[in-house]
């Protein structure tokens, strides 16, 4: 029996089919390469080009393999892009997960473990946010995985899990895979170019935030952590685990001053800053309690130093700082 892993040439889906691969597991891949890469393609899985709302290639791949459950991670994830273009994520992301779920039925598939996000709450009501806090999206790629989450719950008979990630971070620390955005808006990555020469500055997206330094605070989790949790949940459902949702997060809140210190140390290079507009949407912080991962799934994140997850993610980018230049 093997593991669908639906976008396993992104950047979490990358990790989490190599820890599978590790485990012994058996993996068939699909994956569009809209923004997968095919160099992050594991060479011990089997891998389909293919967009997951053509059902055809869903259909063959439930007929040439024996799918004993599905980890979901093929769709878009920018917030920015979400809010220029939202029917691209309610396409592909609301629409993929529809047609997945059909072939799932058809082919008596009864288990998926679901990546979800943090940007399914919205403004948080408090700080750190719980599963059972409110869910109220403020851009459409929030709002997408809301309703992803949503379909599922509905669909007899399907066991779930859904993990909402707090800032997924770093990188596989043999260097062989890491995070390569065709086009990067995320922090870390951000950051790194400035010593690698590829930017002059980085820009702070606004210093008047309700915080103790007035820049925005999230909560980073290495991307190995996260492979993890779902590997943990996989065998959480094979185990008979009633379905549920899982916040995934350290559970400590880093600013973007210090994030921006952390990378200092991390590649011993000052790092030149300027101070920006606010970025549309964003809230000023966002911290999980993932106490109930921890209790449920066992789950016990091993890289809980900031520093350490940018120094994977460091060795990466000096190695790759054209990321998977192949393509
Ligand atoms: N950020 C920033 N400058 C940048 C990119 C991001 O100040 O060039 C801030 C952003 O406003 C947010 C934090 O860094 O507060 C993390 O942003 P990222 O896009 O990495 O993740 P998000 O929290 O949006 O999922």
């Amino acid at each position: 029996m093997a593991i669908l892993v639906c976008g396993g040439a992104g950047y979490i889906g990358s990790h989490t089919v190599y820890q599978l691969i590790k485990r012994g597991e058996k993996v068939i891949i699909i994956d569009n390469l809209q923004t997968g890469h095919r160099r992050a393609i594991n060479p011990a899985a089997k891998f389909y080009e293919g967009d997951i709302r053509n059902f055809s290639v869903l259909e063959k791949i439930f007929t040439e393999n024996e799918i004993e459950a599905v980890i979901h991670f093929a769709a878009n994830s920018l917030v920015g892009e979400s809010v220029e273009n939202p029917l691209k994520y309610f396409s592909n992301n609301v629409g993929g997960m529809q047609v997945l779920l059909e072939a799932m039925k058809n082919f008596c598939v009864d288990k998926i473990v679901f990546s979800s996000s943090a940007a399914v709450y919205g403004e948080p009501e408090k700080i750190p946010i719980s599963e059972t806090d409110k869910t109220s999206p403020t851009n459409p790629y929030g709002e997408s995985k809301l309703i992803m989450e949503q379909m599922i719950k509905w669909i007899p008979n399907l066991h779930y899990v859904s993990l909402r990630y707090f800032n997924a971070a770093g990188a596989i620390e043999s260097g062989e895979i890491g995070e390569a955005h065709k086009i990067e808006t995320h922090l870390i990555p951000l950051i790194l170019q400035v010593p690698l020469g590829k930017r002059d500055h980085i820009t702070i997206f606004g210093e008047d935030y309700p915080t103790p330094d007035g820049t925005c605070i999230r909560d980073y989790i290495h991307v190995l952590d996260l492979a993890d949790a779902h590997i943990l949940a996989l065998n959480y459902l094979r185990n008979g685990g009633k379905s549920d949702i899982f916040n995934l997060g350290n559970g400590k809140g880093f600013s973007v001053k210090e994030i921006i210190s952390a990378a200092e140390k991390v590649t011993a290079q000052k790092i030149k800053t300027e101070i920006g507009m606010r970025r549309a949407g964003d809230p000023a912080q966002l911290i999980a309690s993932s106490d109930k991962a921890k209790k449920i799934l066992n789950w016990t994140p091993k890289f809980n130093d900031v520093e350490k997850i940018i120094s994977t993610a460091w060795k990466w980018h000096k190695n790759n700082p054209e990321g998977y230049s192949d393509e």
